[in-house]
């Protein structure tokens, strides 16, 4: 019959050629010492490893914000004009009621190529690509006046509060870990 050794942490009885407690990986002699720190180590490298593949809650967040953004803009122009359409439909000055109809098309020209890029930047940032840590980081903040220029108080405190928060996820170690930095 094999010797038993009593763990001196946790007390359970192990094989005398066991280098390491079997059920608390305590080490039993020299040897398991230094078993245990690589294994510790292991350990250590495979949680890493692991956090890299879970995609971080900030970048699922940055990422519903862009979108968000992306149709935000569009969404208020198009109220914003068809207001202001209505109030001029009837009016006798033309000049007003044109003005009513070509501002919200230049902005909306404007504003279509914006949002494909921010839609494409979204993209980016989603699938990992360390080149969009740094625009999507801009990309949220320029947000902000954006939206304090189309849409009322509320909505623009709302957004400031919720996009800096997302922001400041964004820059933490995590995530510039996530995206290889
Ligand atoms: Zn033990």
């Amino acid at each position: 019959m094999a010797i038993e050794r009593l763990c001196p942490n946790c007390g359970e009885p192990n094989d005398d050629s066991r280098s390491i407690c079997k059920n608390c990986s305590v080490p039993l002699n020299v040897y398991g010492g230094q078993v245990g720190q690589e294994e510790q180590f292991d350990r250590k490298l495979a949680v890493q490893v692991q956090s890299l593949d879970v995609r971080p809650p900030a970048v699922w967040a940055a990422v519903v914000l862009m979108l968000l953004f992306v149709l935000l803009v569009p969404v208020s122009i198009g109220f914003n004009s068809i207001h202001n359409w209505q109030s001029t439909a009837n009016n006798p000055n033309y000049m007003a009621h044109a003005v009513s109809v070509i501002v919200p098309i230049f902005t909306l020209a404007i504003t279509v190529p914006v949002d494909v890029v921010v839609c494409i930047l979204a993209w980016a940032v989603f699938s990992q690509k360390t080149a969009a840590w740094k625009p999507g980081i801009f990309a949220l903040l320029v947000t902000v006046p954006a939206i304090w220029m189309s849409h009322g108080a509320v909505i623009a405190i709302i957004w400031s509060i919720v996009t800096i928060t997302v922001t400041v996820m964004f820059s933490l170690r995590n995530v510039k870990a996530w995206y290889g930095f």
